[in-house]
């Protein structure tokens, strides 16, 4: 196996890797170092995440710093502020032995003149977001007549996020580039055509395929009906007592929900979404990365490109709506070396989603069953027990209460303190699964339904008389019904997810509906007079963030 320093990196940029227990470059870096020492060469680095991106770029990119020279030289430009405070922390690590070299990092949400202060007392690397770099660069308070190398990282998740025109208006204002380095979990069509602009004949290394998730991780999923999903998010956690994971979900009012109610019930989760403050943020993640928080549920955006070590679960509460998206989820696990589980709960509708991303992961998917209510108390249960047994007790001072211990324990059993400990510690367990249904959905009874719904369906053809019966009848107002609902975007809604929130309650199927009015407070939805009853039974009455939902026929009544 070749080493770092095989590959042209200089000795002090060793030491660090070894100092950070790199043994040898991952595959990435061996393709992209040697390259990216020459300075001059474009570059196209496609590898899934957790492959080891950062050094990849960092270490060269040090490398090739003047140190003496007290000005911004590179540019790296990544999605999000935590990843760019990543990527910083990262660079902090590999230049421990460079003295003089500065990294500064800058990202929105924070005092600009701090930033402008740190830009000024002398840096050779700026570490940016789009948004705040472009602030930076229109009042003048950086300068970036100097950039030779710019490294645009996680490429395709900051075109997702809209930064196209930032980025293409930062590469127009670095004059002097001598070299653009990209790097990307996936290549959409976009960035090629960015790269074909801006790139001249880059250097392209793809590590395993692009789009690939990484091996080590094992994906599994769980059928259950819509209005399970909580439920079922429940027992998976339940089942894993030592799970150390992130949860995904699409909105951030879930994320927000979902970390509320698991809060309340004794969990120790906190949500991460675009809507915290940035110290609040900052707060979130040093709990997760410390472990003092067990559990982590965030959405894409605010989770993009984080690393975390050890993860040993990631659970997509939705499948995302965005195959892709998946890889750059399951990534937070299995990273550098170590194994991890991917779980999604998804519905029975959602299957062939699945078949679409089991083809581009190009892994197996494993269908799992969500555990009963006593297969979780019987985890549960060895898992304490393990727990006491591993116990260390050769520090504390516990001998001298043994005669008390004794004496008080002398006509109790060895098995009924076990008893007694089991009792304290499973109650809760035993209690909230004693009457636990199963959370699955059966092939047997998804085929009843599906025969009753194609019957149903033939029924109505007949009465249509003929094949698309179904949808003229539907189009015809007289079969129409609208619905009045006092949801709007005020509660944090946009139309997709609107719509997601009132099938999943309903567990009705999107042709049934028809206009969509959403406005601030409230929303008008058109729907096969059919369903409409299904919908506003299943709907109506409940709670949503502890206000009650009124839906009913907004023609009928009034
Ligand atoms: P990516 O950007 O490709 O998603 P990162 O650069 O964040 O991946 O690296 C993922 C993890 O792997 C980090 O924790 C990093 O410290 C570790 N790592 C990187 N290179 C090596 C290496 N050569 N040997 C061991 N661990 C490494
Ligand atoms: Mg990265």
């Amino acid at each position: 196996m070749i080493t770092f320093s095989e590959l042209g990196l200089d000795e002090k940029l060793v030491k660090a890797t070894d100092a950070l227990g790199f043994v040898n470059p991952s595959p990435i870096q061996e393709k992209a170092i040697p390259v990216l020492l020459s300075g001059t060469k474009d570059f196209i680095g496609l590898a899934q995440t957790g492959t080891g991106k950062t050094a990849a770029f960092g270490l060269p990119l040090l490398q090739l710093m003047d140190a003496k020279q007290k000005f911004p030289q590179a540019l790296v430009v990544c999605p999000t502020r935590e990843l760019c405070m990543q990527i910083v922390n990262d660079l902090e690590n590999f230049k421990k032995f460079l003295p003089g070299m500065q990294v500064v990092a800058v990202y929105g949400g924070t005092s600009i003149s701090m930033q402008v202060r740190d830009i000024r007392k002398g840096v050779q690397i700026v570490v940016a977001t789009p948004g705040r770099l472009i602030d930076l660069i229109e009042r003048k308070a950086v300068n970036l007549e100097e950039i030779k190398y710019v490294v645009l990282d996680e490429a395709d998740e900051m075109l997702n996020m809209g930064f196209q025109e930032d980025i293409e208006f930062i590469l127009k204002n670095t004059p002097n580039r001598e070299a653009t380095w990209l790097f990307s979990a996936t290549m959409p069509p976009e960035i090629r055509r960015v790269s074909k602009k801006y790139m001249t004949t880059p250097f392209e290394v793809t590590v395993g395929k692009a789009n690939t998730a990484n091996k080590s991780i094992d994906h599994q999923y769980y059928v259950v009906a819509a209005q399970h999903r909580y439920e079922a998010l429940k027992r998976l956690i339940d089942f894993n007592p030592g799970m150390y994971g992130i949860i995904f979900t699409r909105t951030k009012l879930d994320a927000q929900d979902i970390a509320e109610k698991l809060t309340r019930e004794g969990y120790d989760i906190d949500a991460l979404h675009g809507d915290l403050t940035q110290a609040q943020r900052d707060k979130v993640m040093n709990a997760f990365r410390e472990k003092t928080l067990q559990l982590l549920i965030a959405t894409d955006v605010a989770a993009r490109g984080i690393d975390v070590k050890e993860i040993t679960h990631v659970i997509n509460y939705e499948l995302p709506d965005d195959v892709e998206v998946y890889t750059h989820r399951s990534g937070r696990t299995g990273r550098a070396g170590s194994t991890g589980i991917c779980m999604s709960i998804v519905h029975a509708r959602e299957t062939y989603k699945l078949r679409t991303i089991e083809k581009m992961v190009q892994a197996p998917f494993h269908k799992l069953e969500i555990p009963s209510g006593k297969d979780v108390c019987r985890k549960q249960f060895f898992y304490f027990m393990d727990k006491l047994l591993k116990t260390d007790i050769s520090h504390g001072d516990y001998e001298t209460y043994l005669p008390m211990l004794e004496e008080k324990f002398a006509d109790v059993s060895k098995e009924e303190v076990l008893q007694r400990v089991a009792a304290l510690e499973f109650d809760r367990f035993l209690k909230y699964y004693e009457n636990s249904g199963d959370l699955n959905v059966r092939e047997q009874r998804k085929d009843r339904d599906q025969r009753g719904s194609r019957d149903e369906r033939g029924d109505r053809n007949r009465r249509g008389g003929n094949e698309r019966g179904e949808r003229r009848e539907f189009n015809s107002p007289a079969n129409t019904t609208r619905l009045f609902v006092n949801l709007g975007t005020k509660d944090g809604f946009y139309k997709a997810s609107f719509l997601q929130f009132i099938l999943d309650m309903s567990d009705l199927k999107k042709d049934v509906l028809g206009r969509i009015d959403m406005k601030e407070m409230n929303s008008w939805i058109e729907i096969e007079s059919k369903a409409a009853k299904q919908m506003i039974k299943s709907i109506d009455g409940k709670n949503f963030r502890g206000r009650k939902i009124r839906m009913n026929d907004a023609d009928s009544r009034r």
